[in-house]
């Protein structure tokens, strides 16, 4: 007789919700930076891992960006192999504990989730809160799961730019044995992650220890380095065999109304890189960048940018935030746990409301801002109802500070240096073919300054697709994998 014993039959979590998410009471936690959802226990992870059903389909493989196998990690999880879990992640996605906090999953894995009927009353698996239980797990129970790296080919790989697409191309090329040098134009690696998400959406801790990561895979980092005015492109191309451009989209759009440039309004991206890269808000004791002392602020636009912003004012304890946004709620491009945390949190939504002007004080400074109430129209190109404005309806609302988080661009200092790389003349995007290959053959480029404002994710994605390509072109001097498709996004019109 075997003396093995029967392994219990794993008992499936038959309920039609989430296993909740602890978090920080709204009240107490305007009065800090510390993060809001705790995160889940082993017991809580296990019991929402075992409600996948593992359906025959798994549509949530092909609903992630980067194909992660999502049923087979919570199986995993479900057995309690945690480690084997995270290996399985880590198969797909180096940065877990980051992408099970920002990542939209709402849109994307848990969407097509076949659990996910609300007629029947009945949520999608908590995909992204076991991956983020996952990432966290690693790091509490200091789990490195370095990746092996392979013998050094003697290629020599920069990579201009440090946010999620550069740094998982410089994970993925320092594996395959290069030398990979990050470049970065501020003083922290990490791109919006560091400087735009918020602390108490994504402790940086989590971020610097991923970077250590490929600092101990040989990934050299130099900060204070923006290519296109420390050094030219075509002099960093010289130096290296082959270019990863993944600068983002970090230029800020203004809504070209009188009164944007009073003393008190800010771009999004300066008033939360003040704040998370910075420090503004420990002005004067820990910090030496201060933010102006708020009393009432507003934020304009309602995407993640926007929540962000409204929702690190509060923290500032002004008197009052309104959020002001030309659409409906329905319209609103935030994710909806954003909106739900930033309304939790006391910031205060004027829906239907487009700013004319910002008044001056008097002094140079914002005294108010006026706005034109509207009501939605017929859909327009993006499929939305059009705002259109109700005469005679204007309002004022006093504020002393206005940001502004309507969206943003690819920043102009590289590209602007080095003509001869092909751009979108309207959005001013770089161009690639079908392997990400810009029309400088030894430049690849991708991440937000090849598709414009997008996600983490699809940034990580691109930035994968694009290290193997370039493997391929140092190993060969051919990008394109010789046994795939021809074909391909091919969104370089100037390359075939
Ligand atoms: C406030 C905010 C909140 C967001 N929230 C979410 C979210 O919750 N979930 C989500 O999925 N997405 C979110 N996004 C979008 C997401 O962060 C981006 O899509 C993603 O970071 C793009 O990655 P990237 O690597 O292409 O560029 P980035 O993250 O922008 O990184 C680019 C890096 O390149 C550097 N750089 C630029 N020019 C140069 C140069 N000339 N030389 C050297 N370095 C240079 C920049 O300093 C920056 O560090 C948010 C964006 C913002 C602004």
């Amino acid at each position: 007789m075997s003396d093995e014993s029967p392994k219990p039959k794993k008992v499936l979590n038959k309920s039609k919700v989430k296993t909740p998410m602890r978090e920080q009471e709204a009240a107490a936690r305007i009065f800090n930076f510390e993060e809001v959802p705790l995160g889940y226990n082993e017991q809580e992870a296990t019991q929402e891992a075992l409600r996948c059903i593992d359906c025959k389909d798994k549509p949530c493989v092909a609903g992630c960006p980067v194909g992660i196998d999502i049923p087979a990690f919570l199986k995993l999880v479900g057995d309690k192999d945690f480690e084997g879990a995270l290996r399985k992640i880590k198969e797909k996605n180096f940065l877990p504990a980051i992408c099970g906090r920002v990542c939209p999953q709402e849109d994307q894995c848990e969407m097509v989730c076949t659990l996910n009927r609300p007629d029947k009353g009945r949520e999608a698996g908590g995909i992204g809160r076991v991956e983020r239980f996952l990432g966290d797990y690693a790091m509490e129970h200091n789990l490195t799961i370095t990746p092996t790296v392979a013998p050094a080919t003697g290629k020599r790989v920069a990579i201009i730019g440090s946010g999620p697409a550069g740094l998982t191309a410089a994970s993925d090329l320092a594996q395959k044995g290069h030398a990979v040098t990050v470049f970065e134009a501020l003083h922290k690696p990490g791109g919006v992650l560091f400087y735009g998400i918020p602390q108490f959406r994504l402790p940086k801790e989590i971020l610097m220890r991923e970077v250590e990561g490929l600092r101990d895979m040989g990934v050299e980092f130099v900060m204070n380095y923006p290519v296109g005015k420390a050094e030219s492109l075509d002099s960093v191309r010289e130096r290296f065999d082959v270019v990863f451009v993944s600068t983002g989209a970090g230029l800020p759009w203004f809504l070209g109304i009188p009164g944007e440039n009073l003393n008190g309004v800010y771009s999004a991206n300066e008033f939360l890189t003040r704040v998370n890269l910075m420090g503004g808000y420990k002005f004067p004791d820990g910090a030496d960048t201060p933010v102006k002392k708020i009393k009432r602020i507003a934020v304009i636009g309602a995407g993640n940018t926007a929540m962000d912003s409204a929702r690190t004012a509060k923290r500032l304890q002004p008197e009052v935030v309104y959020l002001v946004y030309r659409r409906s709620r329905l319209e609103m491009p935030a994710r909806v746990e954003e909106i739900h945390h930033a309304e939790q949190e006391g910031v205060e939504f004027n829906l239907l409301h487009s700013p004319l002007e910002i008044v001056n004080d008097g002094k140079g400074a914002v005294g108010a801002i006026r706005c034109q109430e509207m009501e939605l129209g017929e859909p327009d190109a993006s499929g939305r109802r059009k705002p259109v404005a109700i005469e005679g309806k204007v309002r004022e609302f006093a504020v002393d500070t206005v940001v502004i988080a309507i969206g943003q661009g690819p920043n102009p200092l590289l590209t602007a240096d080095c003509p001869e790389l092909a751009r979108d003349p309207k959005k001013g995007t770089i161009l690639i073919n079908d392997v990400m290959q810009t029309s400088l053959p030894n430049v690849f480029a991708g991440g937000d300054i090849v598709t414009g404002g997008a996600t983490v994710i699809l940034a990580m994605g691109q930035g994968r697709v694009a290290a193997d390509a370039m493997h391929r072109y140092l190993m060969t001097g051919d990008p394109r994998d010789p046994f795939a498709q021809a074909g391909g996004s091919g969104v370089c019109p100037n390359l075939t």
